[in-house]
């Protein structure tokens, strides 16, 4: 059993702890926190063994009336491996403590791609950590890029990739965060910072992002063009992105129309919090002209790089191979979405009761 320390138990750290747990060959060795706060008591709640950041904080945690076993220190001594699921920089000052006590460690997207031996996604580039100590599990959108273009590349040869993210402003738990009734360039210099990172896993790839940020917390929204170097069929090129075990093709008959549907689906299908692993695709998007290939896309932000994690922890330990993993993964966390047919009542009026 390999033993997973927790370090930062937020948005990100919490569902890889979940996630963890869930495997047959991995347990949660304990969770580090930073506050002692609702989030800290719902994972004593879950059963977690909680740490806090250090003594100061110890001593906080105490006072509030949480029990500690100690601090992110002894974690990592106790751990066989840590998920820094801590917020971006943080990580990178963390390593000193990884190497400090000869543990490897998972790293997340806002830290650099120099603080880990190599960046990951587990459908292009799993062999790439196999043994590794450091592994970076790319961000949100570069996982949801990447595992749209693994068997793009793989079967038509991509020329040149071409997306618009338009990305979320804020997660549910983030009221601090923006533009609250605005529609922003982010970044305004073109193209975007995106782009170089889905080159950490495509280090030949042409690719060219443009950002913009809206005032909503649900999911990212993908618009894509990949010039491909032969051309395809559009019902092939759907075929194949339906045989994407974390690609989950919008079926037309499901009638949902954007990322608020998608998230009430999934609440209705009973994911942990209503989480999406898979990138959603809607097949109606799906487009071929000449070369060009589109489609839209939807990418839980919160959700999508959880089962990559649980993947990357396989790799750098060579506990299974990337299809073994990815098949573990999938079956103990559920994904199964495009499983279940979508059961709705015939559509009498377009217009809402609620209207
Ligand atoms: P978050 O703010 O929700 O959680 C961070 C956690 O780290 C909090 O529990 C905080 O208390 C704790 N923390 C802060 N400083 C710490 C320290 N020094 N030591 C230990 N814990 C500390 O952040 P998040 O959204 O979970 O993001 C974490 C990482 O995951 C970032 O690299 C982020 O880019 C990446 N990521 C986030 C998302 C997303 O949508 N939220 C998606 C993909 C990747």
């Amino acid at each position: 059993m390999l033993s997973v320390g927790i370090n930062g138990y937020g948005t990100i750290g919490k569902r890889v702890a979940d996630a963890v747990r869930s495997q047959p060959d991995m347990t949660v060795c304990g969770v580090a926190k930073r506050s002692p706060d609702f989030v800290a008591e719902s994972a004593l709640e879950a059963g977690y063994q909680l740490y806090a950041i250090d003594d100061e904080r110890a001593d906080a945690f105490r006072t509030a009336g949480l029990n500690i076993e100690g601090t992110s220190a002894d974690l990592v001594v106790e751990s066989d491996v840590i998920v820094d699921a801590t917020p971006g920089g943080v990580g990178a000052q963390n390593r000193t403590l990884y190497e400090q006590y000869d543990t490897p460690a998972v790293f997340q997207g806002a830290e650099t791609p120099t603080v880990a031996d190599t960046s990951f996604n587990a459908r292009a580039n799993f062999d790439d950590a196999w043994g590794a100590e450091y592994v970076r599990v790319v961000s949100c959108n570069t996982t949801g890029l990447s595992r749209l273009l693994a068997p793009l590349a793989e079967n038509y040869g991509v020329e040149k990739t071409r997306a618009t993210l338009i990305r979320r402003g804020g997660d549910p738990d983030q009221p601090g965060r923006g533009p609250i009734n605005d529609i922003l360039p982010d970044p305004i210099t073109v193209p975007s910072h995106h782009g170089p990172d889905v080159q950490t896993i495509f280090p030949e790839l042409s690719i060219d992002t443009m950002g913009v940020t809206v005032p909503a917390t649900l999911m990212h929204l993908h618009g894509v063009n990949v010039t491909l170097e032969s051309t395809p069929d559009v019902e092939t090129a759907r075929d194949l992105l339906e045989a994407e075990s974390r690609i989950f093709v919008v079926p037309k008959d499901a009638r949902i129309k954007g990322c608020g549907e998608l998230r009430e689906f999934a609440r209705d299908a009973g994911r942990p919090r209503g989480d999406i692993w898979e990138n959603c695709v809607w097949g109606e998007s799906i487009s071929v002209d000449g070369r060009d290939f589109y489609c839209f896309q939807a990418i839980h932000q919160e959700a999508d790089v959880i089962p990559e994690n649980v993947d990357a922890l396989r790799a750098m330990f060579e506990l299974e191979r990337a299809e073994d993993s990815v098949a573990t993964t999938n079956e103990t966390l559920g994904l199964s979405l495009r499983e279940r047919p979508p059961e709705r009542s015939p559509v009498i009026s377009e217009q809402a009761c609620d209207d």
